[in-house]
């Protein structure tokens, strides 16, 4: 069994049992109730210290690695960003709220977001975020105008769209031509936009930004993204005399949902991008810039894991079975969403043969309300077993809603044989809270 866990944080004990974390699920169930959103912080630690040594080997110091906390945002993993070193990439004054209330230095924070109203922009500029990283041209200039009205220059980047196709689904592909994020460089539209940027005198353009795409396996998706990248920022020279100081190459990096699926060696992966960069600079005759990676789901998305109980079993005889738990769509939407692939387990049955084939469904009054269709669970799954959803750390508890009136899971956070709450489950209060 044990070679078939898609992470080394997962491992079976002699009563058949799965641990996470070294800890017993069905304990750790039964403390904390059901739906519950367990978090492996070790395993969070060591994947910052992965990405931060590897930055700092491959570009010397002059590297840096923001957490997209969009993948999980929530005070306590904010806190352990900024206790390991990290940056940060902030979406919204939610966002940077949250990671100002969380201790989190927000000089180290960039502000994106590809929709930036007045009010977002003036909040990132009050509580002093590193950099905006401009996603428009309507977007330049509010910045402009708002630290010309606060006496400041606004440090930014613009984002911009290096036209590469990452081979990754649809709906998460944003590097692409006609993507709606960022400025496109085949267009000219991102030529344009840096003249503009230049000719201002309350922004300081201090790099470029992109960002190909999620669960990115081919290991040359950021060699192609930073050939485009530097090769735009040599024209820039070449025509403009301005030498951008810093390239952003985004996030992405994919995780392994399923057992089939690479495990990339992001270390391995970040030197490589490191020796290709300083040797096209030297090439191309600029400056090697600082270089930035902006990773979400491959910091936590392993570190997480999902316990449910079985409400129902439910058997269509030559047509499909069902087994459904007491969450859903409301703690998971990303099948539904995306056809996202989950590994699901039988958490107390691990010993036993896995011959059911069934789709597991959420609680919800929607029949795409689905985790996973055709998964192996055992034969003798029903009401009250308990199931766990593999690698269910990013975007997860961050997509989650009270659709139906369901209140969110608690995250429960495992660290060294020791469990605390991290995130409280929401009561039927909480539900009540806004309504006037
Ligand atoms: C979503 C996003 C990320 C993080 O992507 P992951 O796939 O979670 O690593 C980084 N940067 C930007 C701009 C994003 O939109």
């Amino acid at each position: 069994m044990a070679e078939q866990f898609l992470c080394s944080n997962l491992s079976a004990g002699e009563n058949g049992r799965l641990y996470f974390a070294g800890q017993d699920t069905q304990e750790l169930a039964r403390r904390y109730g059901t739906p519950l959103y367990l978090m492996d912080e070790q395993r969070i630690r060591e994947r910052c210290r992965t990405y931060v040594q590897a930055v700092k080997t491959a570009f010397g110091g002059r590297g840096r690695v923001l957490f997209a906390a969009k993948a999980a945002a929530f005070r306590r993993m904010l806190a352990i960003m900024a206790e390991e070193g990290m940056c940060a990439d902030l979406v919204s004054p939610g966002e940077i709220w949250t990671a100002a209330r969380a201790g989190f230095p927000l000089e180290r924070a960039w502000f994106h977001s590809s929709n930036k109203s007045d009010e977002d922009i003036a909040f990132a500029m009050e509580h002093g975020v590193g950099a905006i990283v401009v996603d428009s041209t309507e977007e330049l200039f509010a910045i402009d105008r708002i630290a010309a009205e606060r006496r400041v220059q606004q440090p930014i980047l613009l984002r911009l769209t290096p036209g590469i196709d990452p081979h990754t689904f649809e709906a998460v592909a944003t590097g692409k031509v006609d993507s709606k994020f960022g400025f496109g460089i085949e267009t000219g539209l991102a030529e344009e936009i840096t003249r503009t940027a230049l000719s201002l005198c309350h922004v300081s353009l201090i790099g470029f930004h992109c960002h190909v795409g999620s669960e990115v396996f081919d290991s040359d998706v950021f060699l192609r993204s930073a050939e485009i990248m530097l090769r735009f920022i040599a024209m820039v020279k070449e025509r403009y005399g301005y030498e951008a100081g810093i390239l952003d190459l985004g996030g992405g990096y994919g995780v392994r949902y399923l057992s089939d699926q690479p495990d990339i060696d992001i270390a391995a992966n970040i030197m490589e991008v490191g020796a290709y960069i300083t040797r096209r600079c030297a090439e191309l005759g600029i400056a090697q810039p600082e270089v930035a990676f902006e990773p979400g789901r491959s910091i936590v998305a392993d570190a997480g894991l999902t316990l449910y109980t079985v409400g129902m079993v439910k058997r269509i005889p030559d047509i499909v079975n069902y087994v459904s738990v007491d969450g859903g769509m409301t703690d998971n939407i990303r099948y539904a969403l995306y056809q996202a692939p989950y590994t699901v387990l039988a958490a107390g049955k691990l010993s036993e043969p896995w011959d059911l084939r069934c789709t597991v469904v959420g609680r919800c009054c929607e029949s795409g309300d689905i985790i996973q269709p055709d998964v192996a669970l055992p034969a003798s799954i029903r009401r009250g077993d308990l199931l766990a959803v593999c690698t269910t750390g990013a975007y997860n508890y961050s997509m989650a809603s009270n659709y139906n009136r369901v209140p969110r899971p608690p995250i429960v956070m495992l660290n060294e044989g020791e469990s605390y709450v991290a995130v409280r489950r929401e009561s039927l209060d909480d539900l009540l809270a806004l309504d006037e």
